[in-house]
């Protein structure tokens, strides 16, 4: 029987099980395998001292990432605000490849001892004796494996803690149409940008790859879906933002494939611990892009999400009530900084998606 299972190998999973491993828990991540789709790419400067503690930043380091430079924002006016990180005290940030950052924390957490479950998901949980019984398919096989306690990083769909009786509150509907832009001129500008519009906002950001990732942001009842799954409309809804359009339009180029519509909403469960099982990252609370703390909160609840757990398992339960305090804290200070950001563009006052979002 394993100490801990851990069900979702995203960033937030594999620091779980990277920080459990070192400190000498026998743990499973079980990784269904986010594939090459992927969105959350930026990764702020200041996650260097978490990627430190989890012993990966030089890994993160020497890997092929795109360093960032800074980020430029029209915001409350049509004029560039730039803010560049050669102000931050942590030095620069990086517009990640996702898949291989992910690759990258599941190998460190194999190296530290995990047991790594690859291309394997999790179908059922029960709870069985003192542990619980945990159903995991892979190719189309399944078997059953033990575990003490349940970790879900399963990511926003908190599958295994709403199916434990937690409840997902959602504190709006946002969505962001994603699109892959393939440039046929130089493009050269690594700074993440982002662009207010009448009922969104935009942004955009070269990858590691040479494309420039390129999303729309609006909510859920506003989004002409039909229209922003397609190239065509989305290129269309963007001459509305002049200095983003201009941008895609100097590097030339066109959408690879269709653009794709992903949950972006902010949300988090009523309660993020339970008898025997705990959820880390965007299963625990999950942040509207803007805040770009998505993957930070992933690394920082994997990590001290696991540390509770494992004073839990040496007998000390205090550990998962500050968590859940710490947890609760973190994304009350989240929400008031998101109405302060989306209070700084007054530029639409009348239309719905800023009038939902003024203080
Ligand atoms: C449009 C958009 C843009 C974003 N941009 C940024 C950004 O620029 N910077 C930033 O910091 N954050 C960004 N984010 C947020 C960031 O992507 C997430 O916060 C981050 O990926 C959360 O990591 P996680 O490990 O909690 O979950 P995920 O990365 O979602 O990983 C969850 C994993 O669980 C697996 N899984 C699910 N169910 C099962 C199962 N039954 N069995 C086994 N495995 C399972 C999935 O396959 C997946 O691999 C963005 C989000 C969106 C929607």
């Amino acid at each position: 029987m394993y100490d801990a299972m851990v069900l979702g190998g995203g960033p937030a999973g594999a620091a779980a099980a990277l920080t459990l491993a070192r400190a000498g828990r026998d743990v499973l991540l079980v990784d269904g395998g986010g594939g090459a789709g992927r969105v959350g790419e930026a990764l702020p400067p200041a996650a260097r001292p978490l990627l430190r503690e989890l012993g990966v930043l030089e890994r993160v380091r020497r890997v092929g990432h795109l360093r960032c430079p800074g980020n430029v924002a029209l915001w409350g006016a049509p004029v560039p605000v730039v803010h560049d990180f050669l102000l931050d005290p942590h030095g620069c940030g990086w517009h990640l490849d996702r898949a291989r950052f992910d690759r990258d924390l599941q190998a460190a957490a194999e190296q530290a001892g995990a047991r790594l479950a690859r291309a394997t998901r999790a179908v059922a949980v029960d709870k069985a004796g003192r542990g619980w019984r945990v159903r995991l398919r892979h190719a189309g096989e399944e078997r059953l494996a033990r575990s003490r306690w349940l970790i879900d990083a399963s990511g926003r769909g908190s599958v295994f803690a709403r199916r434990l009786g937690a409840v997902r509150r959602c504190d709006d509907r946002l969505l962001a149409f994603v699109a892959c832009w393939r440039p046929a001129a130089p493009d050269r500008d690594a700074r993440t940008w982002i662009e207010a519009a009448p009922d969104g906002w935009w942004y955009s950001a070269r990858s590691p790859s040479g494309a420039r990732l390129t999303a729309y942001h609006t909510d859920a009842d506003l989004a002409a879906r039909d229209a922003l799954r397609s190239a065509r409309g989305l290129l269309a809804h963007l001459a509305q933002s002049p200095h983003l359009h201009a941008l895609l339009a100097s590097c030339r180029g066109e959408i690879d494939g269709r653009p794709r519509g992903v949950d972006a909403s902010s949300g988090r469960l009523d309660r993020a611990t339970g008898d025997g099982w705990l959820a880390v990252g965007d299963a625990a609370a999950s942040f509207d892009p803007l805040s770009s703390q998505g993957l930070l909160n992933a690394l920082y609840t994997g990590l001290k999400g696991a540390e509770a757990l494992h004073r839990a398992l040496a007998g000390e339960g205090s550990g998962l009530l500050a968590y859940e305090d710490r947890l609760r804290r973190v994304y009350r200070t989240y929400l008031a900084r998101r109405t302060s950001f989306y209070a700084a563009e007054g530029r639409w006052p009348g239309r719905t998606f800023w009038r939902r979002r003024a203080p």
